[in-house]
């Protein structure tokens, strides 16, 4: 293109010359002439030149100028470049109008939220679900308008790998659930479904089991309760029953020990952590523990021993530490052989407070770690009923953990024993200088 017009160029300054060149020599003024020819075309061209100023950029919407020569081509190239870039954008428009129809369309909530955690764009179920209010929220910052303290904890804390479950902002009855995936350069995208029902569904199942509990605990009581009176009075009581009632004992007290669990567990999954929490004195809390295993072993006769190497406070529910600690040593007891030994530990470093309890008996195979902490999951069903376990020990204290941010961490090998430990936020411990002022 550029050399077409070079040429033209240089055709058109060749006709001038030419046309100028036999008037020059004709009236004797041959250079004038040349000059003249020159101004007219150097005026021609500048009119051209204002003319594509004005359709150009005061005027953009005029139609197409008329011009010819190079001037026509410019106006035509830069026409057609117009056309192409305005079909361009009204094909993205459409698009971005389908995508938009299609979300304000969804029953979930969509947000979109810039670097600076600002919302940038939301679709209709926003507003519902969210209280957004279009355009006034526009650019405020998202936990300025969900204000929650563990919105804000987990919206700022970056790592959204599972989806956090709140009460809607604009209504106690509706329960959602935010998922944020981050996307382009820092940007957000939030997702917000209502899962009010299956909430619901899920209360109901815990209210379920939690009725079911302690509605059976009664009539149980009272079967446990002529059990030992039974077999308090031996003599009353025909020999060849003797054995049939022992039994039944064994196995009411088991139950009563199944439902101790699952209603600890229901009152877990239900109530509030924040209202019971006080500084515990884990060391005094172990030291009582270990007693207790002790105690618990007798004749079996284990080695346990208690490494206090902090006594900095834990600021969490002392009924529930309790709890998860006494089955873990109490666990440590009950799956390793006679004779075996057992380590308590609890100790502080920069990462936080720890609690382990590690043993020397048979450990566990790998393809069982993982499941461990799920509800009635035994490795051995026939040792479990042996020992008394209800297959709930592991998930009450995963669930005590989760209510304390803590985690269960679990190491073990077939052959040379297993350790579980729990790793608290640094958060919950108490400052040593404090610990001593209280
Ligand atoms: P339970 O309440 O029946 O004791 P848990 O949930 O506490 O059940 O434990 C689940 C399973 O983990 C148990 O069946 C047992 O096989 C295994 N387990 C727990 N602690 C230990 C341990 N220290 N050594 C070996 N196995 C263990």
């Amino acid at each position: 293109m550029t050399t077409s017009w070079t040429r033209a160029l240089l055709v058109r300054l060749f006709w001038l010359t030419l046309i100028c060149l036999p008037v020059g020599l004709l009236t004797g003024h041959l250079a004038w002439t040349l000059v003249f020819g020159l101004v007219v075309y150097v005026s021609w061209t500048l009119r051209q030149l204002l003319w594509f100023h004005n359709w150009l950029i005061d005027n953009p919407s005029a139609d197409l100028p008329d011009a010819r020569g190079i001037w026509g081509e410019i106006f035509s190239t830069i026409h057609r470049q117009r056309q192409s870039a305005a079909r361009r954008q009204h094909k993205l428009q459409e698009i971005i109008d389908q995508i938009q129809a299609s979300t304000a369309a969804l029953s979930e909530a969509v947000v979109m939220i810039d670097r600076q955690g600002r919302l940038q764009w939301w679709n209709a179920s926003a507003d519902r679900l969210l209280g957004l209010r279009n355009p006034a929220d526009k650019g405020q910052h998202v936990t300025s308008l969900i204000r929650d303290p563990r919105f804000v904890t987990y919206y700022e804390t970056g790592s959204h790998s599972e989806p956090l479950s709140l009460d809607s902002p604009t209504s106690k009855n509706t329960h959602l659930q935010f998922a944020i995936t981050r996307y382009g350069q820092g940007e957000r995208l939030m997702i917000v479904r209502d899962i009010t029902r299956l909430h619901n569904l899920e209360l109901m199942r815990k209210d379920f089991v939690a009725n079911v509990s302690h509605e059976l605990r009664t009539p149980l009581t009272v079967v446990i309760g002529y059990l030992e009176t039974l077999l308090d009075n031996e003599d009353v009581l025909a020999s060849r029953w003797k054995r049939a009632m022992l039994q039944m004992q064994t196995q009411a007290s088991r139950m009563h020990t199944l439902l101790n669990d699952l209603l600890l567990l229901s009152r877990l999954e239900t109530t509030d952590t924040t209202l019971d929490e006080e500084p515990v004195s884990v060391h005094l809390l172990l030291t009582r523990i270990r007693d207790d295993a002790l105690a618990f072993s007798g004749e079996r006769q284990h080695r346990i021993t208690l490494a206090n190497e902090t006594e900095q406070p834990l600021i969490g529910i002392a009924g529930e530490l309790r709890s998860a600690f006494s089955n873990l040593v109490f666990n440590a007891v009950k799956y390793t052989p006679d004779g075996c030994a057992i380590q308590i530990r609890w100790w502080s470093d920069g990462a936080g407070a720890h609690m382990s309890v590690t043993d020397d008996g048979p450990g566990i195979a790998p393809e069982h770690i993982g499941r461990l902490t799920e509800r009635f999951y035994r490795i051995d069903s026939s040792r479990n009923s042996h020992t008394g376990g209800s297959g709930l020990g592991l998930a009450i204290v995963k669930h005590v953990l989760l209510r304390h941010q803590a985690r269960l961490e679990i190491i073990s090998e077939e052959g040379t024993g297993s350790c579980f430990i729990c790793h608290f936020p640094a958060r919950r411990l108490v400052p040593m200088d404090q610990a001593l002022g209280e």
